[in-house]
């Protein structure tokens, strides 16, 4: 008899003739009983399943517990003849006689793993000795059945597992396929045949596992699959390559072959990891762009670290400063600023800090053979993802040609304000003279024409010194020369004048007796004179201008407020610049030429103070300028 399968060996038992019931040896407990068992005893299957077999039985033969103990420990059989026992059958109570053999089921190594009972009625001789041929043969089925069923279980184990550890590794498999962004993962066997295939990026690249997985190439695109061909067979060769790609869609792809060897070292699979590189490629081309403008630009254009490691060096910086890229990355940056100009990293990097912008400054730096160059910087603060400045980076423009420039023409307007101030000062002593003897002419229109000449002479002499006090500036030849005076006097004096030239508006005063400052008293006037002729020049006529000064602290502030066009907020920056007017259409007809404030604001840093203006467009200005107290 050969038992193929454990089902039919279930089967076998479940109709077996006889009654059978096993229990596990362990427990002794019901693991299997059949129709017949059931049915000989008059028992119903829901109450005996799991049950301890002493429970269900134990009244029929005191001695049972010692016995099955005994067949589990020894491993022999034994046979209980003519057992009467009451069953339940269709509602009555029937004694039967019958015969209990108990047989061991062992395992291979002989352990007893279960105990057999096999129920017979006793119905006469005759079917005793069918008994005992049934009997032996039932012990040969049981052997075999526990033979098989052993192998069986051991097998299915096993299969459970492999099966069991392949699902986890391919689930496992995909997760990290599909993790992985941007990426497509194939296996294909020897024969290039796809095993698996995975990834985000499968639809966009055209797969589909549902057509792919188990399939070969040349069945789902012949054109495809001879593009790829020879690489599947490089990766089979046992070659681990990376190509290229870059698809009809514009898409760039890395594509890596991996050999998947046995533990023999034979190639038994290939894997092919396709990642997408397209956003790695565009930031490498805008990247190479960059540099290229970079290298080809004509500013110097440097980055450091904060503390002023020098980490990139361009072909403009090579040539203005004199040091190539490797003599200068990795030095400090201080190698190119003159030794006067130090501090000045210092500041640039507090005001990055603070969020400012570091546009068109002017200094000097130091090339390799030791001249000094005018450059104007441009600075501006890499940050990290985190908005945390990392280094800094610089564009230094040559100014040198430009500050020549500059300076020719500061020479030029030198030398033509100083030529023609001779003259405009004999000219303006020569109206004094005459207005003097003229005053008290018979003709009105002479003493008044004089008095206008001589009031235009001292405006021109004005802005003669406006631009002479320029150039001097710029060489550096502006001369302050200090002395104590009352600051209110010096105020009081320059409104008297202003009234008796202007009686255009009103004006207001309030100063602060006994101010004294150390100051140069002509440059301080040409300040306040320059803040009142403003003020006259840009409010329309009949409005107030109030003077006032004030004491804060060991200083003194002195405000011109007047109600005129205001100055927007755009403008308020720059009018401190040299040469810088304010162009509207109120302005337009107003003559200047944009120093009065420069010069202002020179003479007033000159004296260690600070000048301001506050302003609201259409409501007025105030400047206001701050000395120090003697
Ligand atoms: P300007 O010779 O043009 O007056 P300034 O240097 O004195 O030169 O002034 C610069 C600019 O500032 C002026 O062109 C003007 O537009 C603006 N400005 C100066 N003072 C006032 C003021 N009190 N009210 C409005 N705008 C003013």
């Amino acid at each position: 008899m050969q038992i193929s399968d454990e089902d039919d060996l279930q089967y076998i038992l479940r109709n077996a003739p006889v009654g059978v019931c096993v229990l596990e040896a362990a427990g002794l407990r019901v693991e299997l009983i059949n129709r017949a068992f059931l049915e000989m005893t008059g028992m119903r299957h829901e109450a005996v399943s799991g049950k301890h077999y002493l429970e269900l039985f134990h009244k029929a033969n005191p001695d049972d517990e010692t016995r099955l103990n005994k067949i589990v420990l020894e491993g022999r059989s034994y046979n209980d003849h003519n057992v009467s026992f009451v069953r339940m059958r269709h509602g009555k109570k029937q004694t039967i006689t019958a015969s209990f053999i108990y047989s061991p089921v062992k395992n291979k190594e002989g352990r007893v793993t279960r105990v057999a009972v096999w129920l017979l009625e006793n119905t006469g001789q005759a079917f005793n000795e069918e008994l005992a041929a049934i009997n032996e043969e039932m012990a040969a089925v049981n052997e075999e059945f526990t033979a098989s069923n052993e192998e069986l279980s051991a097998t299915n184990e096993e299969l459970m597992k492999t099966q069991d550890s392949l699902r986890r590794s391919e689930k496992l498999f995909r997760s990290i396929a599909l993790n992985i962004p941007g990426s497509l993962i194939i296996v294909i066997d020897r024969q290039h045949r796809y095993v698996t295939i995975e990834g985000d990026i499968m639809e966009k690249m055209g797969y589909n596992r549902r057509d792919y997985e188990g399939k070969h190439p040349s069945e789902i695109s012949a054109g495809r699959y001879e593009a790829s061909k020879h690489l599947y067979e490089r990766v089979l060769a046992g070659e681990k390559f990376s190509v290229e790609r870059r698809a009809e869609t514009g898409e760039f792809y890395i594509v890596h072959f991996v050999p998947l060897k046995t533990q023999h070292g034979e190639v038994e699979a290939a894997l092919i990891i396709a990642i997408d590189i397209t956003e790695i490629k565009q930031a490498e081309e805008k990247s190479a762009r960059l540099a290229a403008i970079v290298e080809t630009s004509d500013d110097a254009i440097v980055s450091k670290t904060p503390d002023g490691v020098v980490t990139s060096w361009n072909a403009a910086a090579e040539r203005m400063f004199g040091y190539t890229a490797d003599e200068m990355i990795g030095q400090p940056i201080y190698k190119i600023i003159p030794a006067d100009r130090h501090d000045e990293e210092l500041n640039i990097l507090a005001r990055l800090r603070a969020g400012e912008r570091v546009d068109h400054f002017e200094t000097k730096r130091q090339p390799k053979d030791g001249r000094l160059l005018d450059v104007s910087l441009t600075i501006s603060p890499v940050k990290d993802a985190r908005g945390l400045i990392t280094g800094l980076s610089k564009i230094a423009r040559d100014i040198t040609e430009k500050k020549q420039e500059e300076q020719r023409k500061n020479d030029f307007i030198g030398m033509v304000s100083h030529e023609l101030k001779t003259p405009l000062t004999s000219l303006t002593a020569i109206i004094q003279a005459a207005h003097g003897k003229l005053r008290h002419s018979n003709d009105p229109f002479l003493s008044g024409a004089m008095e206008k000449a001589g009031y235009q002479a001292r405006r021109m002499a004005g802005m003669i010194n406006g631009f002479l006090n320029v150039s001097r500036l710029e060489a550096g030849h502006l001369l302050i020369e200090k002395r104590p005076f009352d600051l209110g006097e010096l105020i009081r004096e320059i409104l008297d004048e202003t009234r008796l030239i202007s009686s255009s508006h009103i004006f207001g005063l309030e100063v602060c007796d006994n101010i004294t400052v150390n100051a140069d008293p002509d440059k301080i006037s040409s300040v306040v004179s320059n803040l009142i002729s403003n003020a006259v020049k840009y409010s329309p006529k009949g409005k107030l201008i109030d003077v006032r000064c004030q004491l804060v602290g060991q200083t003194v502030v002195v405000s011109i407020k007047d109600q005129g066009m205001g100055i927007k907020p755009q403008d308020i920056g720059h009018i401190f610049d040299r040469y810088y007017r304010v162009s509207t259409i109120h302005t337009q007809h107003i003559s200047g030429f944009g120093i009065g404030l420069y010069l202002s604001s020179q003479i007033v840093s000159h004296h260690g103070g600070n000048i301001w203006a506050e302003s609201e467009s259409g409501q007025g200005s105030a400047f206001y300028f701050s000395l120090p107290l003697a």
